[in-house]
């Protein structure tokens, strides 16, 4: 019988695996993990060995594991026609049903969805958008796109040079040019000058940074602000007060774009169908991914809003057809999954269960860890939460990165079976279970996490 380290010898050997220390994983210094299978809210290893996934993978399994009405979809849908390419106005029937259904949940004011494969894509054909757009308009010198610090939008050439987190440009070259980062909307993270700030002011405080950064580059210049609802990758940070209202009145002074980022806050994570509904936002354009299948297929969107629709649609009828495609874009069984995942998440009521349950989480963290003497901060909408660490948190004080807390607490998790995400550039624990979690398997997430932040404490004083 083939055993877990035969897989993981031979892995080794021939993948290049994501996010990973190429060298030591290749060399069998780094730790490999085989994955056999799933139920609800639990993983299993090759060897038999269980896990909570307090992460749904990367924030997408949101219907959780081993839902066999989505595999069935898949099957039949693959049994009656795979696959046909969506070019030149050709449409399957799941492309169609779906896309009318992700419109409704969209709510007014969204025209069309184009399809990829994932969130990168998407961003890709987001900024191809955005060009095309302001060439239409006669505009062409107004192209530059401002994103965040510590945004994450995907790891191409251009969605990595959107994502506003260092380990994603260095060594690649990247940002290209044509795009800024403006100030993170990390409250927590505010720098000294700032302390005595509100929420609300900082917010003020960060839209008036995007506005002199605006003026700064020319009016003319700029042609779209990119932004998560809520900072995912970046930390699992929701905006401070009146965040998303004083930054699109920046926007709509300057005539800028605005383009939401749902691929995590999409279908229900932050308790609302959207991040955009959560938080007032009214975005042209909307990137969707994960949760639109919960990763039961690779499938991504792009909702382009009335506003850009009708300039996509002058475009064409002066250029001709739009050069822009993917082979797989509409793929049958990435909407046949879609469909089956948006009536999962309807029937179950899964959007109210990540409002009620996520507020259950979120207190139930707050309680135990808001005077924990290494946390400094408990942050959390809907399903997803974080801790960070702090060496004094009286004074939002970090520990020395050497020490490498967010790791080791992870580390620590996953020696109780839970899987909490290490976040990047800070001492943070993420948690964004699926949204089919009980109100029980929250004291589970908590008592696990709470027995490793003990252990990485006691270690730590
Ligand atoms: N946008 C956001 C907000 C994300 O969180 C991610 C991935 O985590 C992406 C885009 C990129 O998606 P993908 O990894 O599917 O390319």
């Amino acid at each position: 019988m083939t055993t877990h380290k035969d897989l993981i010898d031979r892995d080794r050997k021939v993948t290049f695996h994501a996010s990973t220390h190429l060298r030591d994983f290749a060399q069998g210094d780094a730790p490999g993990r085989v994955i056999t299978g799933g139920k609800g809210i639990n993983i299993v290893d090759k060897d038999g060995r269980e896990f909570i996934d307090g992460f749904a993978g990367l924030y997408c399994v949101n219907i959780g594991y081993g839902r066999s009405e989505v595999a069935e979809a898949i099957y039949q849908q693959a049994l009656e026609m795979s696959y046909y390419h969506t070019y030149v106005g050709h449409s399957n029937e799941p492309q169609i049903a779906l896309s009318e259904k992700i419109l409704e949940l969209a709510g007014p004011g969204m025209s069309k969805v184009y399809y990829g494969m994932s969130g990168s894509d998407a961003n890709e054909t987001q900024l191809k958008i955005v060009r095309y757009y302001n060439n239409v308009l006669g505009r062409p010198q107004k192209k530059k796109v401002i994103s965040r610090m510590r945004g994450y939008h995907g790891s191409g050439i251009a969605s990595g040079s959107l994502t506003g987190l260092k380990a994603f440009h260095d060594h690649f070259d990247l940002p290209i040019e044509t795009i800024r980062h403006t100030e993170a909307p990390y409250y927590y993270h505010r720098a000294a000058e700032q302390e005595g700030m509100s929420e609300r002011e900082f917010s003020k405080h960060c839209a008036t940074k995007l506005e002199e950064m605006i003026l700064a580059e020319g009016p003319d210049t700029v042609a779209a602000f990119i932004g998560e609802p809520v900072l995912g990758t970046g930390g699992i940070v929701p905006p401070p007060e009146g965040y998303w209202d004083e930054i699109q009145a920046v926007l709509a002074k300057y005539d800028v774009l605005l383009i939401a980022d749902e691929v995590v806050c999409g279908f229900g994570r932050t308790g609302s169908e959207f991040g955009s509904h959560h938080y007032g936002i009214k975005p042209d354009l909307i990137t969707i991914a994960k949760g639109l299948t919960s990763a039961y297929q690779p499938l991504s969107g792009v909702i382009v809003g009335d506003r850009v629709w009708n300039v996509l649609e002058q475009g064409t009828g002066e250029y001709g057809p739009i050069g822009h495609g993917w082979t797989y874009s509409g793929h049958a069984l990435g909407c046949a999954a879609g469909l089956a995942n948006l009536q999962i998440i309807e029937r179950e009521g899964l959007t109210a269960n990540a409002a009620n349950t996520g507020a259950y989480l979120q207190e139930r963290l707050q309680a135990t860890f808001g005077d924990h003497p290494v946390v400094g901060n408990v942050r959390g909408v809907g399903m997803m939460g974080a801790l960070e660490f702090a060496a004094d948190p009286a004074k939002r004080q970090h520990f020395d990165p050497s020490l490498k807390v967010g790791p080791r607490m992870s580390a620590a998790a996953l020696e109780q079976n839970l899987i909490a995400r290490a976040m990047p550039q800070g001492d943070i624990l993420g948690f964004a279970p699926p949204l089919t979690t009980t109100r029980a398997e929250v004291d589970e997430i908590v008592a696990r996490t709470r027995k490793a932040v003990d252990k990485v404490t006691d270690e730590l004083t």
